[in-house]
């Protein structure tokens, strides 16, 4: 697909560090001559009485419509009676799954260099399901719902995904030993999807043992399945074992094959606007959104200006431990380009 009309892309560039970050991918995907047309949508300032959240309801159809997009980070208004704005692009967009790569990167030191690994979250439901109450006074109770739908949904993503990209296990992490009837119904939908892929390794890994094994080796791991609440957690501790959340990106996949990639950092108020934010966790989603569109000869291109820009550490972030602006790090890397 690497025509010369360019392909439209929905860009969010959020709040906070989100316009300064967006900025950097923009010159750098320009610089790199990447063919895509951003459609730019903001986070309106009113509920939008069509998705009862502050997203637009143009935002929603612009994603639907190019299916493919990069979202900065968003924070949520606090107060009553509209829906988180994460939540609801994940609902109106049913964006089943978060993929989390995770590699150790070359030039920047941190207690592992050799990971690399895929976390696969069931985006959904879950623990996340919203569906708590008060019984009694003193009583509360929320409900985790699994279903054999988004079970097998997600399973049947971390496989092919595997498969794609030459991965040869998958590991799907669990508490089914107390989670009997939930985490027991996820399990099951893994071992039938695994049944179909023979040639990828399957295993199960019991939550608490996922994580004392991540800590004291991550090369023991390769693809990671798992339901909502675990994915949340384990895709940050993963963020932590190659320098932090400045540097992770991640793509969701929706129904219909969209695909909304967003860094997995939030919008950093106490450095917004001061052009200290590292773009790289947002970069590196554009990376990832572009193999998506099989631009593979683009994204390599970008993705090495980024890492050989860290590793000479001329300039480095503050996050990194540099001293170097948002602005100056993103004109290395279009040198390095
Ligand atoms: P945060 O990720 O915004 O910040 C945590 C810490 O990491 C801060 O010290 C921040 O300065 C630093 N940090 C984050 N990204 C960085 C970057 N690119 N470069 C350098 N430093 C960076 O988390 P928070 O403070 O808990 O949340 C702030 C707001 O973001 C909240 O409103 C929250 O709801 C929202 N949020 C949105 C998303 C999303 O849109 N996906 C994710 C998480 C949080």
């Amino acid at each position: 697909s690497s025509s010369s009309t360019p392909i439209r892309a929905t860009l969010f560039p959020g709040d906070g560090i989100g316009p300064e970050i967006s900025e950097s991918v923009k010159q750098i995907f320009q610089a790199a001559e990447v063919p895509i047309e951003w459609e730019e949508h903001y986070v309106g300032t009113e509920i939008d009485p069509r998705t009862q959240s502050f997203l637009t309801w143009e935002s929603l159809e612009s994603v639907r419509r190019n299916r493919v997009g990069l979202k900065g980070p968003m924070a949520t208004p606090i107060g009553k009676g509209h829906r988180s704005l994460n939540l609801t692009l994940r609902k109106e967009l049913s964006l089943y799954a978060n993929v989390r790569p995770c590699y150790s990167l070359p030039g920047y030191k941190t207690r592992y260099d050799n990971v690399n690994l895929i976390t696969i979250r069931e985006n959904t439901e879950g623990e996340y399901s919203g569906l708590e109450h008060q019984v009694v006074r003193g009583v509360v109770e929320s409900l985790k719902i699994i279903t054999r739908h988004a079970s097998l949904r997600v399973a049947e993503y971390a496989f092919h995904y595997a498969k794609v990209h030459g991965r040869e296990r998958v590991s799907a992490i669990h508490k089914a030993n107390i989670m009997q009837k939930t985490d027991g119904l996820f399990l099951k939908c893994c071992r039938e999807v695994a049944e179909k892929y023979p040639e990828i390794k399957y295993e199960e890994v019991v939550i608490d043992n996922c994580c004392m094994m991540l800590v004291k080796n991550p090369a023991l791991f390769d693809v990671l399945v798992m339901p909502n609440l675990y994915g949340d957690i384990i895709s940050d501790l993963c963020a932590g074992l190659i320098g932090g959340l400045g540097l992770t990106p991640s793509c969701n996949i929706g129904e219909g094959g969209i695909a909304l990639a967003e860094a997995v950092h939030g919008s950093a108020p106490d450095i917004a606007g001061k052009n200290l934010a590292n773009p790289t966790a947002l970069l590196l989603s554009g990376v990832t959104m572009l193999r998506h569109l099989d631009f593979h000869d683009k994204a390599d291109r970008i993705q090495n200006a980024i890492l050989n820009t860290i590793a000479e550490g001329k300039y480095r972030t503050a996050d990194l431990g540099g001293s170097s602006k948002t602005t100056e790090f993103t004109a290395a890397i279009i040198d390095h380009l």
